[in-house]
């Protein structure tokens, strides 16, 4: 095992495993106060935990984009999205990847065929709700919690 805090015991207060024990605390903002400072000192004086912590904020990032998007019902505002993201990357790299611009049109297609596919999905899943055929008799005594729970396992 490493030892960080032999090689800077004096600008280091607190060690690298406490640190990165209190990062995802830091990140929400949920330290008390003393505790966020000794991080912080940490973190400047440290790179290792430096890039957990940059890691940390990445994915959370990257979390927080998700849920944004599940949230948004209009699949096409993230084909669209999609396909701007593509085109400011290619602005950048264009000096270097000419010949990207004859994949736009596939790229295009890709973004509608996921759509399609997520679509086609979401329209089968409402198509196979039990609710919709005629419920026998021994299925009415049954729990409606089971039932549902029993059809999601169904769908995989
Ligand atoms: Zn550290």
């Amino acid at each position: 095992m490493i030892s960080f805090v032999s090689n800077h015991k004096n600008e280091v207060i607190m060690d690298c495993e406490k640190c990165r024990q209190q990062l995802p605390g830091y990140l929400g903002g949920s330290l008390p106060g003393e505790t966020g400072i000794e991080v912080e000192k940490h973190l400047v004086s440290c790179h290792e935990c430096m890039d957990q912590y940059r890691l940390l904020v990445l994915s959370a990032r990257v979390m927080e984009e998700e849920r944004n998007a599940e949230m948004n019902p209009f699949l096409s505002t993230r084909v669209m999205a999609g396909i701007n993201a593509w085109e400011q990357m290619k602005e950048e790299t264009q000096s270097v990847l000419s010949p990207v611009r004859k994949l736009k049109p596939l790229l295009i297609g890709f973004f509608i065929a996921a759509a399609i596919f997520a679509g086609n999905l979401i329209g089968n899943l409402y198509k196979f709700q039990p609710a919709a055929r005629p419920v026998p008799v021994e299925m009415a005594y049954m729990d409606d919690a089971l039932i549902e729970s029993t059809s999601l396992f169904d769908n995989d």
